[in-house]
């Protein structure tokens, strides 16, 4: 088994045992991971070591405060010998360096896009998991409500076979109390996003940057473009509004989000944010707990139909996406107005755009940016690759019932009753604390090249 295969292991084990409510033995839960996955190595200690740092690592209390990317140093041993270190040549903003044969993460410049968790020969590189909470969660949930928010990247990630009212089934079964798309928010935040736009035209500014679903992508304006701070939306992204809006007409709900991505964990937890979404769970993460739960995905438990997003609030799954969406929405609140967009795809491009718009050379007034090649379809936290993925994103999302975010007579409902009651703007630019630097002469001067 590979490292990712044995951390699969690991999870679906673990969520098992909280099923069971065994999990005080870890001694017993380390034998029974190590029988299963690597029966040749039951007697090595140090097969035993590295299941028990994982292990602890996905144990640890979220009040601890654990870092989202860590690095288990008695794992990273592989490559050493070698010229070639994968998570070092995938790191986009340059944070891994190895010394002594060990690798580091300057934790100034990551931006915990997650790109180097799926890279490590060794499993040495973990994201935190939240997986045990929501396993414990789901143990109660017919008395205290927990709701499943899920990412428009999903259809496909389950199964060829697994349709999205295949999938809903199964995570109701599996103890959720209902399941969302968060393309339905998508929907809400296109509005809200295109009349920003339109604003912002009108009073003269030069640029928007959509700042809609990408953490990742935040993160890295905040730590190694800050000058260009002031062109990004306030809106929150679709996951944070959608929880919002679960929690405004529902105090009591906890809302767990299930996507493609890492970097929500953070987003998640940023403190002007929360407690919008309690729990942040990768499809990886959300496999090894319908596994663990012997929840069948053949359609024997029901095929509940998914009706709540457009067309354009599901194609946020890939790059251009989110483009396509908020142009469509500009277009219908003025049709004369121009707007140019540029995208990003992948934080490598991310970063060269964003230098570019940084000294005025970019002809365009709307920069979209997406974290992973291909976008979301493309997260560390998928489990098919981003071409398989594509297809079944675009197809779904031809057969919704309304095309265009504004046609959503679902997301009109829910802006209405719930999200114009919620703090929907954020202080995206303060999220880790820092103080970002004001660069008046980028947000009102900026004046693109003719
Ligand atoms: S999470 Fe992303 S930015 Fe951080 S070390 Fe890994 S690859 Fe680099
Ligand atoms: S592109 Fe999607 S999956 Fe990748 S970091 Fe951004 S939000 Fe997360």
């Amino acid at each position: 088994m590979n490292p990712q295969e044995v951390y699969h292991r690991i999870l679906v084990n673990l969520a098992r045992q909280i099923r069971e409510g065994n999990i005080k033995n870890k001694e017993k839960l380390i034998r029974s991971i190590i029988s299963e996955c690597l029966p040749e190595k039951q007697q090595d200690p140090k097969i035993y070591q590295k299941v028990e740092k994982q292990l602890d690592y996905l144990l640890r209390e979220n009040n601890e405060n654990p870092p989202l990317i860590e690095f288990i140093e008695e794992m990273c041993q592989e490559c050493q010998t070698s010229d070639h270190h994968p998570c070092t040549d995938v790191c986009p903003t340059g944070a891994i360096s190895c010394f002594d044969g060990t690798h580091y993460i300057d934790r100034n410049l990551c931006v915990e896009c997650g790109r180097c968790v799926n890279t490590c020969i060794s499993g040495a590189i973990l994201a935190r998991s939240e997986l045990a909470q929501v396993a414990t969660m789901l143990k109660d949930s017919s008395i205290n409500p927990v709701y499943a928010i899920i990412a428009p990247s999903f259809v496909g990630q389950f199964g060829r076979d697994v349709t999205p009212g295949i999938l809903k089934s199964a995570l109701r079964a599996m103890g959720f109390t209902e399941v969302y798309e968060v393309a339905l928010a998508a929907d809400i935040t296109t509005l809200f996003e295109a009349e920003e736009f339109r604003q912002r035209m009108e009073q003269g500014k030069k640029f928007m940057i959509t700042s809609c679903c990408c953490p990742a992508f935040i993160k890295f304006i905040e730590k190694i473009r800050p000058k260009v701070a002031n062109l990004v939306s306030p809106t929150v992204s679709p996951m944070i509004a959608m929880g919002k809006m679960l929690k405004e007409r529902e105090k009591e709900a906890r809302v767990v989000f299930i996507g493609p991505c890492i970097a929500k964990k953070n987003e998640a937890k940023r403190p002007d944010l929360a407690p919008a979404v309690d729990c942040v769970l990768t499809y990886k993460e959300t496999k090894a707990l319908l596994e663990a739960a012997e929840i069948r995905l053949d359609g024997s438990l029901g095929h509940m139909e998914m009706e709540d997003a457009s067309h354009d609030g599901r194609i946020y799954a890939h790059t251009g996406g989110v483009t396509e969406a908020i142009v469509r929405a500009v277009k219908s609140l003025n049709p004369h107005l121009k707007i140019e967009p540029v995208k990003g795809n992948g934080l490598k491009q991310c970063g060269e755009l964003l230098e570019e718009i940084e000294k005025g050379k970019v002809k365009a007034n709307f920069m979209e940016g997406m974290g992973c090649p291909g976008g979301c379809v493309g997260g560390p936290g998928t489990i098919i690759k981003v071409a398989e993925a594509a297809p079944y994103v675009k197809k779904f999302a031809r057969r919704s019932k309304c095309f265009a975010a504004g046609d959503n007579p679902t997301a009109h409902g829910w802006m209405e009753d719930y999200y114009k009651m919620t703090d929907h703007l954020s202080e995206k630019m303060a999220m880790s604390g820092r103080k970002v630097p004001e660069h008046p002469e980028v947000a009102t001067e900026y004046i693109p090249p003719s």
